[in-house]
């Protein structure tokens, strides 16, 4: 492929996924606009079902699209070019994600759900939840909100994976009560998924129930689950931390410190906060400990600042919350 401009000679080329009815992936220059290639394939946007064309996502109907021709041999043919052109080793799934990060956005949504539909390495349901995230990038938001809602109401038992995604599409469409409701569903038929705990914590401290938050949170950080749960736990943890902080809502951060245990300890965040309350609180031994245990975990965080600054504070005046 051409590295740089064929108009104004600049290497600033770039894929961006545009808009008209549907959108297109163009790759564009950065310096002067021209679109040096357009790919504007069929985005198979509607929900997909054992009937639907891979292509276009309309209706088989005598072995053939009613829409745009093809059978399902040949769809299999035309995708298998597409994988193709990103890399030949890959699987349709993997050359999706290659294609995602490179800004091809609607490559990479045919990858996907031709990755669904041949049910590729039996990865059905991570094509589908590259799919319905991909439309969603592709600001095909009731799409993707639509594909997700499809997929939990035909499942007779839907996975973990599906709920994730149908209250991540809910809360992304500006539907957070529902989100939380689906999570709470959720957590009611899989109470030993700790990750749909999780997410409806996040959720809960973005909607602004702090008090729920916190309770769901330090009950997580008390009985901690597997790592990839515990790193959202954290995050939230490190939120609410934050929240507190600004608040000077001193007894409600210690609370959190505490039970936090060993994760305060691994995280730089909130050793950070625990410096800040120290400092605060005139204990400059203390604060100084945990702020050099923060800065062994990231050198750097705009909150050193500030404990830097109450540290100061303790040696020139009587300093309190
Ligand atoms: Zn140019
Ligand atoms: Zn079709």
């Amino acid at each position: 492929m051409q590295k740089t401009c064929s108009k104004c000679g600049e290497a600033a080329l770039q894929w961006t996924t545009e808009r008209q009815e549907y959108p297109i992936d163009v790759l564009r220059c950065g310096a002067c606009g021209h679109a040096m290639l357009v790919e504007d394939w069929t985005a198979p946007v509607r929900p997909i079902g054992p009937e639907s064309c891979t292509n276009c996502g309309d209706l088989y109907q005598d072995g053939k699209c009613r829409n745009c021709g093809l059978s399902r041999e040949e769809n299999v043919d035309v995708h298998n070019e597409l994988r193709d052109m990103v890399d030949p080793t890959l699987t349709h799934l993997q050359a999706a994600r290659v294609a995602h990060r490179a800004g091809r956005l609607l490559m990479a949504l045919k990858l996907s759900t031709s990755a669904m539909v041949l049910n590729e390495d039996n990865q059905r349901s991570v094509a589908r939840a590259h799919r319905i995230w991909l439309l969603r990038e592709a600001q095909e938001g009731a799409a993707a909100l639509a594909e997700a809602q499809t997929w939990v109401e035909r499942s007779s038992s839907p996975s973990v994976l599906a709920w994730i995604t149908v209250g991540q599409q809910l809360h992304a469409s500006g539907r957070g009560g529902e989100a939380m409701e689906a999570y709470t569903y959720a957590i009611d038929r899989n109470p030993d998924q700790q990750v749909l705990r999780a997410r409806r914590a996040e959720l809960m401290f973005e909607m602004g129930r702090v008090g729920q938050a916190h309770t769901e949170v330090c009950e997580m950080l008390e009985a901690p689950s597997d790592d990839q749960t515990m790193a959202l736990v954290v995050q939230v943890a490190e939120q609410l931390a934050a929240f507190y902080t600004a608040q000077e809502r001193k007894s409600e951060l210690l609370l959190l410190l505490q039970s936090a245990g060993s994760f305060r300890d691994r995280s730089a965040v909130l050793l950070a906060h625990q410096a800040l309350h120290s400092a605060r609180d005139g204990e400059a031994a203390d604060a100084r400990r945990y702020l050099k245990r923060a800065r062994r975990l990231t050198p750097e965080l705009p909150l050193y600042a500030q404990v830097d600054a109450a540290i100061k504070a303790i040696k020139s005046s009587w300093w309190r919350w």
